[in-house]
């Protein structure tokens, strides 16, 4: 696994095209412990011999991560489906994720996307690092990237952290990301909030799985007799298969997320259904099987490595 990010790479679900669009690739910030203070410490290490490169350097005992955004071509309509942390944006209480200067545009234009081709943003949550290509800068004002796109937000996140709704939130690192990352798509008009369940056509519909955040969701993906579900960080990391009470140091909610993390790795494990997290490296999407109290990692998606 190389610093920074890989080409797109692509593959097909039935009628439905996937298209992997990565803003980063490299060391992840913060130990094990940090991120993971459920975990058994032991687990990267026991686990070296499939976690390294991808998602573990064990020669540093330090994590790997990426930032995925995922372009889908369904029933003749562009979806991209989580937007990274964006360029240029202040990020004092995120360091990481601070005045990234990154080739994300020309990543989408790689695969013949300009950013006017987008029809549909969807955030699977509102943290720092699933809406930060929502906007650009031009000039002073932060403007949608995607300017004939509806963005399709889950409504109990945007009132979460809407500091004006929600003076509690946004809590340690999500600082500054309404006003220049949501704020600005608000005001254009281009925002549908939703609750519960939203189809979007034939083969994709949005599903509340509240816990990660207020408003985590998953977008199922159901064609030619296949299926996926796109889980956002309700699933972070591999351990959390394994153990699927782990929680992320990010999870707003404890037991909810815990509760959702089993029904959505319970329902991939027995309908077979591809499971893309927003943040595994390597090939980025994997099936699941039952494996004791938890499940493990039955096989991985024909997406190119980096
Ligand atoms: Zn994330």
């Amino acid at each position: 696994m190389t610093e920074g990010f890989g080409p797109p790479s692509t593959i097909r679900l039935g009628d439905v095209e996937i298209t992997r669009i990565q803003e980063y690739a490299g060391p992840s910030t913060g130990t094990p412990g940090i991120l993971f203070p459920d975990a058994e410490p032991s687990y990267w290490s026991d686990n070296a011999d499939w976690l390294d490169p991808a998602f573990y350097d064990a020669a540093s005992g330090t994590l790997r991560t990426v930032l995925n955004s995922w372009l889908i071509r369904s029933q003749g309509r562009l979806i991209l489906l989580d937007t990274g942390a964006g360029n240029g944006k202040e990020r004092p209480y995120a360091p990481v994720y601070a005045h990234f200067d990154n080739p994300y545009l020309d990543q989408l234009a790689a695969v013949g996307v300009a950013a006017e081709d987008i029809d549909v943003v969807i955030n699977t949550h509102l943290h720092v690092d699933h809406v930060g290509w929502n906007t650009r800068i031009e000039g002073r004002s932060w403007v949608p990237t995607f300017p004939r796109a509806t963005y399709l937000m889950p409504a109990a996140d945007v009132s979460f952290w809407n500091p004006l709704e929600n003076p509690r939130a946004p809590g340690d690192g999500n600082q500054n990301v309404f006003e220049d990352s949501v704020r600005p798509v608000l005001d254009a008009g281009l925002v549908r909030q939703w609750r519960d369940t939203l189809r979007l056509d034939e083969s994709l519909v949005l599903e509340a799985q509240p816990g990660h955040t207020p408003g985590s969701s998953v977008l199922r993906v159901e064609s030619g007799g296949t299926g996926a579900l796109f889980v956002g960080d309700i699933l972070h990391s591999p351990v959390q298969v394994a153990a699927p009470d782990v929680n992320s140091c990010w999870c707003e909610d404890p037991p909810r997320a815990r509760s959702a993390r089993r029904r959505v790795l319970g329902e991939a494990a027995e309908r077979r259904l591809l499971v893309f997290p927003g943040h595994f490296g390597g090939h980025s999407a994997c099936t699941v099987r039952a494996q004791g109290d938890g499940f493990a990692v039955d096989g991985w998606a024909d997406l190119g490595l980096i």
